[in-house]
């Protein structure tokens, strides 16, 4: 072949190459597509001018609030939460049930397109909005409550009906006592002093959690119920992910009062704990937390709480091999939503405004911010670097697992086109299933994530 016909065929090849498109990432197909460009922008849309017309019509402080904590996209019509309690009137309730028809069928409509994780999360705003609400209790696997007509998870109605009763301390055997002496507890409760030693800590239940502590009652039931919160979100955006095993609840956590209690548990055990804040033991599948060393106060303290208590669910509900896992190089993606879940608290529920947060908290006293997180805001490409480490102990050994972690995390619980993606890689990365390359092929080059990422932040 002469070489002047060798020209043109290679001008064919290097044609041929760039033709083929790169795959859009992460892969939507049709339904998807209709649910991400139409069936969700409508329904927002509608969403938002109902709470706007709602609440002019009743200015109620509690539907006010309801809606702030759930559906923070409408905080512009309703204002930040501010912590008032949520007891809806006649009215309001009225008002609250026709919003949660429409979207647990917004709901309803993901899990049809085949978005899992969103059909999930979009329920659980539906089912609170209306405990009442069938088709959201229905995606959850919520079943009415015995003589009652809200639904509720299936252990929960199970405890109602073996008589239990349910209060701030968790599942009790039995209602409160009239009190008739001042300073009696309504539940017989010996007070703190009595459990102010680690072998004399209270167990207190809650429906997804089963807490022990020796911390003071107050704290022990902020604790409890903020843990089983934060579960019940998490159970909501993975249930129906793929690989998903419904954990049997309740998930142990133990919540040591001193450090020297932290370090004798674990040295009687013969064993290292990985941190001195607290450990998820895959050994004993308890979730523990060493509370005197969370010095920066007690927000902390719930914080590490939730943050290993979110491993024990991922444990408990995609189980795979820890010796499997040594291979496996994404490290960071396992510390990535619990390192989210650390800042969700209760008038938050939806990622707890982790951006703003983390913002403050590495702020230095000169006003600039530490590089950790200043980096991640300027748009280095972390993502490609954590990617990049050899192993899953290298790539946790960095702060940026768990602050690009976290960010990144929060990005794509708000984004319909990652959200899917994100939830599956995790739910393999969770199970020491996930190989390497598996996230680029999954949710897209790093230096277009890290621009959305950045853009995000502004
Ligand atoms: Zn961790």
């Amino acid at each position: 072949m002469r070489p002047v016909t060798a020209l043109p065929l290679l001008l064919l090849a290097s044609l041929l190459c760039q033709a083929a498109p790169k795959p859009d990432l992460p892969a939507l197909d049709k339904p998807q597509l209709k649910w991400v460009e139409k069936t969700a922008p409508k329904a927002r849309d509608k969403f938002s001018k109902d709470v706007i017309s709602l609440l002019k019509k009743h200015d109620d402080p509690a539907l006010r609030e309801l809606i702030a904590r759930w559906f923070p996209e409408c905080r512009k019509t309703t204002g930040e939460p501010t912590g008032t309690e949520i007891g809806l009137n006649a009215e309001t309730g009225k008002a609250a049930t026709a919003l949660a028809k429409d979207w647990a069928a917004l709901a309803a409509e993901a899990r049809k397109a085949g978005m899992p994780s969103t059909a999930g999360w979009e329920a659980l705003r539906a089912l609170k909005l209306d405990d009442g609400n069938k088709q959201a209790a229905e995606i959850l696997g919520y079943v009415e409550r015995p003589k009652g007509k809200e639904f509720v998870p299936e252990r929960a109605a199970k405890l109602y009906e073996a008589g239990k009763h349910h209060c701030e301390r968790g599942w009790m055997a039995r209602g409160p006592k009239p009190i008739i002496d001042e300073g009696e507890d309504p539940y017989d409760d010996e007070g703190d002093e009595a459990h102010a030693a680690w072998a004399k800590a209270r167990e207190l239940e809650y429906t997804f959690v089963s807490l022990r502590t020796n911390l003071p009652l107050a704290e022990a039931c902020e604790i409890g119920q903020r843990v089983n919160a934060l579960l019940e979100c998490m159970r909501a955006r993975y249930l129906l992910v793929e690989g998903y095993t419904e954990p049997a609840w309740p998930l142990k956590v133990w919540v040591l009062a001193k450090d020297a209690e932290y370090n004798q548990l674990w040295a009687e055990r013969q064993e290292q704990p990985g941190s001195p804040f607290g450990e998820y033991s895959y050994l004993h599948r308890i979730a523990h937390v060493n509370a005197e060393n969370c010095a920066q106060g007690f927000e902390k303290t719930v914080g590490i709480a939730q943050h290993e208590s979110c491993h024990a669910f991922f444990h408990a509900a995609f189980p795979g091999q820890w010796d499997r896992g040594q291979a496996t190089p994404y490290g960071w993606m396992m510390e990535a939503v619990p390192a989210a879940a650390y800042y969700i608290d209760p008038l938050n529920p939806q990622d707890g405004k982790l951006a703003e947060q983390l913002k403050r908290k590495f702020q230095k006293a000169d006003g600039t911010r530490d590089e950790a997180v200043q980096s991640v805001l300027d748009g280095k490409d972390w993502l490609k670097e954590l990617n990049g480490a050899a192993s899953y102990d290298e790539s946790i050994a960095h702060l940026q697992a768990y602050i690009t972690g976290a960010l990144f995390t929060a990005m794509a619980w708000q984004d319909d086109r990652l959200r899917e993606a994100f939830a599956r890689f995790t739910a393999r990365c969770m199970a020491w299933k996930a190989e390497k390359g598996e996230f680029e092929k999954t949710l897209g080059d790093t230096p277009e994530l890290t621009r959305q990422l950045k853009e995000w932040l502004k």
